[in-house]
């Protein structure tokens, strides 16, 4: 990440279309959906805010930010829930939780080493909607729909479609035909902006694959939109054949309020066990004090701090881009205040590497030894 940074030029991006899929006629089609009256989560997510215009008015904002807003989002629209915004500070441009969400004019420069694709997700599609990065592990991307759109986004580009016919019928054939697949993880997108019955139907033909021992869903829709966490989810979560490791992703303490620590104890008592994996970004968590009441919300709320993840370097995101040498400094601070269970391992992903790159693996190292980190190879 010690590329130059100093040529920049506006980025062309083409539109996405991200929209969550709207309510089937046969999301209902088990006993559990058509008990649930008609999902308010889906409706909170039909109204989510995507006009900034209309964030910066409910933010008592500068009119003015509006417009570098609406310019930045049409490569990779606005999106948030209005419950979310509910936890932003009035008038304040600044704001952690909003700087995760406002699209900026910062965002249409070019620079150099950000790119479309910079883990060459590319090179590991074993079909449409099915990643096979590491072994023993693979990702199906569900969807392209997400509840939030985090301006950081690494798939912000990612060239999504649906994961159903024969886009579906192929991933699921890979991975009953690889016995190396112990491990499916359902990601996105998120997986939580389809319906219950969906993720039911598709756990249904992933339990007939013996191999498969572990199930693993990575989302943040929980954390913007905890009604999300509705009985229909719990029951199917609770109905699972595997041990379900649910990984959720909040990035500062206030995106842990009362409704998400509702939302943790219903999804604790399916007997999932819940992660933490946040992003270190600047102007959101890059400093000692911010981590620090991150893990202890996490902790508050029944999540361990799981992966601290150093940016990825997409193009549009380079305003969020926290140093490898700072971020080591700032864990070395955090594992001196914390217990180690709750200092999340630094990372960072590398294209074509069997693991993810740790940079802080241990938190009872002593401040010597993380800055002096064998695994603190500079990129
Ligand atoms: S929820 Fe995850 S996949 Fe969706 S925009 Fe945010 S970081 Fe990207």
């Amino acid at each position: 990440m010690t590329a130059p940074r100093k040529r920049a030029r506006m980025i062309t991006a083409s539109p996405q279309t991200r929209h969550p899929e709207p309510p089937r006629a046969d999301d209902a089609a088990r006993p559990a959906d058509a008990a649930t009256p008609a999902a308010s989560w889906q409706r909170e997510l039909a109204q989510a805010i995507e006009d900034p215009r209309e964030l910066c008015r409910l933010l008592q904002l500068d009119a003015d930010l509006a417009l570098p807003a609406g310019l930045a989002a049409q490569g990779f629209g606005l999106r948030v829930p209005r419950g979310y915004v509910a936890r932003m500070r009035r008038g304040d441009p600044n704001d952690p939780l909003l700087r995760q969400v406002l699209p900026q004019a910062a965002e249409l420069l070019a620079q150099v080493g950000y790119c479309a694709d910079p883990l060459e997700e590319a090179l590991s599609r074993r079909a449409p909607g099915l990643l096979h990065k590491y072994h023993g592990r693979a990702l199906l991307l569900t969807t392209g729909a997400c509840a939030v759109h985090c301006r950081y986004c690494f798939r912000r580009e990612y060239p999504y479609g649906p994961l159903q016919g024969s886009w579906l019928a192929d991933a699921l054939r890979i991975i009953r035909e690889d016995a190396s697949i112990e491990e499916v993880i359902l990601s996105g997108g998120d997986p939580l902006t389809l319906a219950t019955a969906r993720l039911a139907r598709l756990t249904d033909e992933l339990a007939e694959i013996a191999h498969v021992r572990r199930l693993r869903l990575h989302t943040r829709t929980p954390i913007v939109l905890p009604e999300r966490v509705d009985e229909s989810l719990c029951q199917w979560l609770g109905s699972l054949p595997w041990p379900v490791v649910l990984v959720l992703h909040a990035n500062h303490a206030r995106d842990v309020d009362g409704g998400v620590r509702g939302a943790m104890r219903r999804l604790r008592a399916t007997g999932a066990t819940l992660l933490n994996q946040a992003v270190l970004l600047a102007g959101v968590n890059d400093s000692v004090e911010a981590l620090e009441e991150l893990s202890e919300a996490l902790w508050e709320a029944g999540i361990l701090p799981y992966y601290l993840h150093l940016l990825d370097p997409v193009r549009g995101t380079a305003h969020f881009e926290v140093t490898e040498p700072r971020a080591r400094e700032l864990m070395a601070s955090l594992a001196a205040r914390l217990p180690g269970y709750l200092v999340p391992r630094l990372a960072r992903e590398a294209a074509g590497e069997p693991a993810k790159r740790l940079i802080a693996p241990a938190p009872w190292s002593t401040e010597r030894d993380v800055l002096h980190s064998p695994h603190s190879g500079e990129c």
